[in-house]
């Protein structure tokens, strides 16, 4: 994540070919390959004489994967693969494919069964020519064809019919080497920043010198230095015992991709007319920061996945909720199976230190968004049971309360460590930031808190319906 995190700082182009051949491309053999294929393959892939892409999104299966029509039939000890699959990052450079394929009938509601395969480039694999996309275009980005491709059964990853399992696990560490990027691009667009307002004059004055200027300087810092506890904060977990850091990972990348999106835009701001001229680094940077709120699963299904997620361990206490809840994670596709088993409380972790007694109030912020938050969730459970499934408003509310706690809890943690270490003094950078980034959380989590009573959820529904009918907007100006 180190890596990734230096190598956006100079271009989100490299860090996203670095992190699809390391951090997608190859993981799943990593972690779940047999020993045979990994003594094969991964000198190689280390080397860089190989390189390694994951190949799971279709022209129709982006978020819902179970649409992927993709096939591997059996034939003897051997796989047949056909299908097209798009967006393949590092698609003309790769050697090597973790390829997703349908191993069940192709029947319209059967429940469908995915595998992972390991494919090497050969007969009947092709990649067609880069696609032309809004940013990061250093990256190689190309459909994928495989036209009647053997694979033989020991280039299986995983269990047979078990693909999505491994595909969670792969994206899992995606999105932390994808948050490593955010921070990396967030870190330069804020030096790029400092750098233009210091030596820029209005008004007789350089542009460091006005409050509204400053202001956005202290928002992006602290922005930056939650996400990057969070990030640290869960990337120090992977590194510990094993665990299961699904939820803290899909946080980490909703946190980081926004907050690169909202530092992107300040920047701009700042550079003002500058920016927009493409001579200058600053576009480019915000056409590339916009694919991380897309890639590896989109902000809104990762919100969902996060509050589903969060949800199950309350809902175990709350009989009634307890079964309801199963069945808005049933309903919410092949991310089911995988929440429903690694269901957890990403506020429950011991690695949170206590916190130090001049974050009195910072504390006070989280423990009482955290009960508010329990407390929410217990109501909506109970009072809505089976329907929370297409309470989507409500999910986003719990999840953006949870990461906000999330972050908030990293930000704490870390400037603890921080006073013990080198004492208030020497955690003064620390201690601004995070009480910087506090202030912030705590308006939003009132908000957020206040909305799961009082909302115009339906309302903006029937607005949106009304929309769609209209086929978009419908009145004239009289
Ligand atoms: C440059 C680039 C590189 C990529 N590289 C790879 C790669 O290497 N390998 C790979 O496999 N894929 C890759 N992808 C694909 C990427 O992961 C998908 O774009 C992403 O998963 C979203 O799928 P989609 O674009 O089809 O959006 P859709 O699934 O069509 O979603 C469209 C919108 O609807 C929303 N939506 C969908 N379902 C729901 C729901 N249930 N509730 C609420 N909202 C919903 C989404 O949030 C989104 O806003 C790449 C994409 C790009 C742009």
């Amino acid at each position: 994540m180190r890596l990734v995190q230096e190598l956006a700082g100079v271009d989100l182009s490299l860090a996203i070919t670095l992190a699809s051949h390391q951090s997608i491309g190859l993981s799943a053999l990593l972690y779940l390959g047999s020993d045979e294929l990994k003594a094969r393959y991964l000198p190689k892939l280390a080397s860089g004489e190989m390189i390694a892409a994951f190949a799971l999104s279709e022209a129709a299966a982006g978020s819902d994967a179970s649409g992927i029509r993709t096939r591997a039939d059996r034939d003897g000890d051997h796989y047949v693969l056909r299908g097209e699959k798009v967006w393949v990052t590092n698609g003309s450079r790769a050697d090597l494919f973790t390829v997703f394929a349908r191993t069940s009938p192709a029947e319209d509601g059967a429940k469908p069964r995915i595998t992972a395969f390991l494919v090497e480039r050969g007969p009947g694999v092709t990649t067609g020519a880069d696609v032309e996309t809004l940013g990061v275009r250093g990256a190689s980005v190309t459909g994928l064809t495989l036209d009647g491709v053997r694979v033989h059964e020991s280039h299986v990853i995983g269990e047979v019919g078990r693909g999505f399992r491994v595909a969670m696990e792969v994206l899992n560490r995606g999105r932390l080497a994808l948050a490593g990027s955010s921070i990396g691009a967030s870190k330069e667009l804020l030096r790029l920043s400092v750098e233009r307002v210091k030596s820029r004059k209005a008004f007789g004055r350089a542009l460091s010198e006005f409050a509204l200027v400053k202001d956005k300087l202290a928002s992006m810092a602290a922005d930056i230095f939650a996400v990057e506890s969070a990030t640290y904060l869960t990337t120090g977990l992977v590194d510990g015992e094993p665990t299961d850091y699904s939820i803290e990972s899909a946080i980490c990348k909703v946190v980081s991709s926004e907050g690169l999106w909202r530092v992107a835009n300040e920047t701009l701001q700042i550079v003002a007319g500058t920016g927009y001229m493409r001579d200058q680094p600053y576009e480019r940077m915000l056409r590339d920061a916009r694919l991380n709120l897309v890639f590896a699963g989109t902000n809104e299904i990762l919100r969902c996945f996060i509050a589903l997620s969060g949800m199950q361990e309350p809902g175990k206490d709350i009989q009634e909720a307890s079964r309801a809840l199963r069945e808005p994670i049933k309903g919410f596709g092949l991310l089911s199976d995988f929440a429903l088993k690694k269901a957890r409380s990403a506020l429950g972790r011991d690695r949170i230190s206590k916190a130090h007694a001049t974050l009195a109030r910072e504390s006070v912020v989280l423990e009482d968004g955290a009960a508010q938050l329990a407390r929410n969730v217990d109501k909506v459970l109970r009072r809505h049971g089976k329907e929370i499934a297409e309470m989507q408003y409500t999910q986003r509310r719990a999840a953006d309360v949870a990461i906000d706690l999330f972050a908030l809890a990293a930000c704490v943690s870390r400037t603890t460590r921080a006073i013990e270490r080198r004492g208030e003094e020497g955690a003064r950078r620390e201690i601004e930031l995070t009480s910087v980034f506090a202030g912030g959380a705590e308006k939003r989590i009132a908000s957020n808190l206040a909305s799961f009573d009082r909302n115009d959820d339906e309302l903006r529904k029937a607005v949106a319906a009304k929309v769609c009918v209209d086929k978009g907007y419908p009145l004239d100006v009289i």
